[in-house]
């Protein structure tokens, strides 16, 4: 199936296919994945049925990249959450907004900032970035991340910084919501509506899915048709990978549902219910 015959213009389907309609293409030539980690791979802490199966099937045969805008932690704590899951997950295949984050503050020249983001975060981000030093003192820029562990204090400090209108702001990842096992919390896009009511602002810079950047040298790296990404969530996953001409396999076992696609002027390139249902066979 080719991308044209993929787009289906600006007309809706009138009824989105099943998993066993029209958007069923093989998966048996694809050699990297890009795969979305919450509501994709896992669920809170429980691995989603099947994913993890999927993928040490392929472990071997394909390489697997695992991409989550969710800033509240530094890398290494999704390598060992992936590992405990039994995906032997290395840190070099980890994809988040701290890698185009890094790279903007350094060809910025940008070296002293105020985080809103939860310590472990912070370390992760000075790791990536040695140079930059975090704090309120002289901050040249505010980077809005998920922060858990927010405070009034935070957000006062932050907010008189934003009034400045030299200071830079940037925000990790669009996501209005994380999803929670008892129901979606407040992400950074939910911080961004709070910022814009308080000090009439939005960020100069959102990082992070469906900006391309995300992907870092992986496009560049394999063909595009030998390349898809899977994910649960049409505004960053599927954007993401409309958005860098990739196939998208969208995964029913986290946020969107099959009638959700009647919104969609693309469909994606596989509907399958969770990432087990890729089938031994690998189809
Ligand atoms: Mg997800």
């Amino acid at each position: 199936m080719s991308s044209s015959d993929r787009k289906r213009g600006s007309t809706p389907p009138a009824e989105p296919p099943g998993p066993g309609g029209a958007m069923h293409g093989s998966v048996l030539g694809k050699r990297c994945f890009v795969l979305d980690l919450d509501g994709t791979v896992y669920l809170g802490n429980r691995p989603v049925k099947g994913a993890v199966e999927f993928i040490r099937r392929r472990w071997d045969d394909c390489d697997f990249y695992f991409l989550s805008n969710n800033t509240s932690r530094g890398p290494a704590a999704y390598i060992k959450k992936l590992r405990s899951m039994g995906i032997p997950a290395e840190a070099g295949q980890l994809l988040s907004p701290t890698l185009p984050l890094a790279a903007y503050l350094r060809k910025s020249g940008i070296e002293r900032a105020y985080l809103v983001g939860n310590r472990d975060y912070g370390a992760a981000l000075a790791e990536a970035v040695p140079e930059l030093r975090l704090g309120p003192e002289d901050a040249q820029a505010v980077i809005l991340s998920y922060d858990t562990e927010l405070t009034y204090e935070k957000l006062r400090i932050s907010a008189h910084l934003l009034q400045k209108p030299e200071t830079v702001y940037l925000a990790t990842h669009p996501d209005p919501v994380c999803p929670d096992p008892a129901g979606p919390l407040p992400d950074v896009g939910s911080f961004i509506a709070l910022y814009e009511k308080a000090v009439g602002r939005l960020p100069d810079r959102i990082f992070g899915k469906p900006d391309p950047a995300v992907l870092g040298p992986l496009p560049s790296l394999y063909p595009r048709e030998a390349m898809v990404i899977a994910g649960d969530r049409l505004s960053t996953d599927k954007k993401l990978a409309d958005n860098a001409g990739i196939d998208f396999i969208l995964v029913l076992s986290g946020e969107a549902k099959e009638e959700d696609l009647l919104g969609e002027e693309r469909l994606p390139w596989r509907m399958v219910r969770d990432l087990g249902e890729l089938g031994e066979d690998g189809i």
